[in-house]
């Protein structure tokens, strides 16, 4: 099992002309919104055991909403909330999520390098090489950077008429902007308000859907103000009741939508992407960018939609994508990886006194190498004298710390140890010597708990 995982590994690192200290990772996902959570969930199910580099922002767009009302199967939660589910999920299902944020990619070639930076130690930087991966960076909505916005967010000034336009019914709202967002944001909200005032600062309007500007010229409730600036926002403390209009003066209103475009964040993919001239990611086919093996989903490709559910379809779609296009190499990356991972852990778990569970038969086998004299409990999870005796085999792993090394082997996920040292029934414990062979086998709790007397009696 060792030799065949270390071949693979080697084929792997050849093929890649990457060192052993630096583990290919399968899938990276850059982004911790709702896409490339999504992205998370599917790729940890299907064993690529994806690291989320989250960023300083994590939750994106959706842990800024506030209640979240077209999530299908949930009538209302707010953006934080589902948020957090998400990420919880995608953490149960095995994957590693960071709090690190990229600053820079190499797509230039295979393994793809990924440098970061640790969100709270900025000047702790690593380097990452993954064989594929999910952008999943969102857009920032663009402001007007006038008095009052900042203060009325959430209280009457909003960037999404389709997350909070329900509120209005009835009212008398505005909207800002002259594209295909305020035109469609006018008409969606013409439905549901009594007026809608459209503030255009041009003379014309810069949307392109033809059919979309007719219906808004003939919508009754809609009046459109050519040349108008919104200067300020006022309010009370209920929230929005006008805005100053340029040359104007006051104009009541009950709430005001901004729909002057957002700006991806996509800076870092500059010269490695092919993005359209507002910096959005082209696709190529399906969620494929410009670079094979790379993906792109929600408001980093997307200034048409920009909804959760979307960003998710686009999230999933991403990682399945991947797992169809690695299924080949998936298997040796898989394992290369994992080997990596148990061997990181081992050596980390070295430096504590604690009872080191056993994941992987390389690992087991350089514990044995080790030159220490080692405890090796085999359980179960569902076997319980094998839970009522891990608190002894704790202690005495503290204890004997520096005399003895304390091991764990669950004999469900480590059939082979299980096999090689003919264990039938749980617990068992065996003494290995400094040279690797069995000085003790014991079975049972009262065995085990007489044992583990004998060994600190012996050591004192
Ligand atoms: P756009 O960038 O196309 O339009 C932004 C609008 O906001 C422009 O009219 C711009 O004015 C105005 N604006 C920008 N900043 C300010 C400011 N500070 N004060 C006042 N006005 C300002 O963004 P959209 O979100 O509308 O569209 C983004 C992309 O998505 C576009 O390609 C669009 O075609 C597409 N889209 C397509 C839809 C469809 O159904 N086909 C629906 C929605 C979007 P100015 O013109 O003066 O620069």
């Amino acid at each position: 099992m060792r030799c065949k995982i270390f071949t693979l590994f080697a084929l792997l690192l050849s093929s890649f002309s990457l060192s052993a200290e630096e583990a290919v990772i399968p899938s990276v996902v850059i982004g911790g919104g709702v896409g490339g959570g999504t992205s998370a969930i599917y790729l940890a199910r299907a064993h690529f055991q994806p690291i989320v580099f989250e960023g300083a922002k994590p939750g994106g767009a959706l842990a800024q909403s506030e209640d979240v009302e077209n999530w299908p199967g949930i009538l209302k939660i707010r953006g934080a909330e589902l948020m957090e589910q998400i990420r919880s999920q995608a953490i149960a299902v095995g994957a590693d999520i960071r709090e690190e944020e990229v600053v820079s990619v190499d797509f230039s070639q295979r393994p793809f390098k990924i440098v970061t930076r640790k969100v709270d130690n900025p000047a702790e930087m690593k380097t990452y090489y993954a064989a594929s991966c999910v952008i999943a960076t969102g857009s920032k909505p663009n402001y007007l950077g006038v008095k009052g916005e900042e203060k009325y967010w959430g209280e009457g000034v909003s960037n999404c008429a389709i997350c909070d336009g329900s509120l209005y019914r009835n009212k008398h709202v505005g909207i800002v902007g002259g594209g295909d967002s305020a035109v469609l944001e006018a008409l969606y909200l013409s439905n549901i308000a009594k007026k809608v005032d459209l503030f255009v600062r041009k003379d014309f309007l810069r949307a392109t859907d033809e059919a979309r500007k007719k219906a808004l010229l003939e919508q009754p409730n809609i009046e459109i103000h050519f040349n108008t600036e919104v200067e300020e926002v006022v309010g009370n403390d209920e929230g929005v009741t006008g805005v100053v209009l340029k040359d104007l003066g006051v104009f009541p209103l009950d709430g005001l939508f901004l729909a002057i475009g957002s700006t991806p964040n996509t800076v870092l993919f500059q010269g490695q992407l092919d993005l359209d001239p507002s910096g959005y990611i082209v696709l190529k086919e399906g969620q494929e960018t410009s670079v094979p093996f790379v993906y792109a989903v929600g408001d980093a490709v997307d200034a048409l939609d920009r909804q959760a559910v979307t960003a998710a379809g686009a999230g999933a779609r991403a990682a399945l994508a991947i797992q169809s296009k690695l299924s080949a190499q998936a298997p040796a990356l898989i394992a290369a990886y994992r080997e990596q991972k148990a061997m990181e852990k081992a050596i980390a778990d070295n430096g504590s006194a604690a009872v080191i569970e056993i994941s992987s038969v390389a690992q087991f086998e350089n514990e044995l190498k080790s030159g220490s004299p080692l405890v090796v409990d085999f359980y179960a999870t569902w076997c319980g004298p094998c839970k009522r005796i891990a608190p002894a085999l704790e202690s005495s792993a503290k204890e004997l710390s520096g005399k003895y090394k304390f091991l764990k082997v669950n004999v469900d996920t480590m059939q082979e140890l299980m096999k090689n040292y003919r264990i039938r029934a749980m617990p068992t414990v065996l003494l290995i010597n400094e040279q690797g062979g069995v000085e003790e086998k014991k079975v049972g709790e009262q065995e085990i708990s007489e044992l583990l007397s004998h060994l600190k009696a012996d050591s004192k």
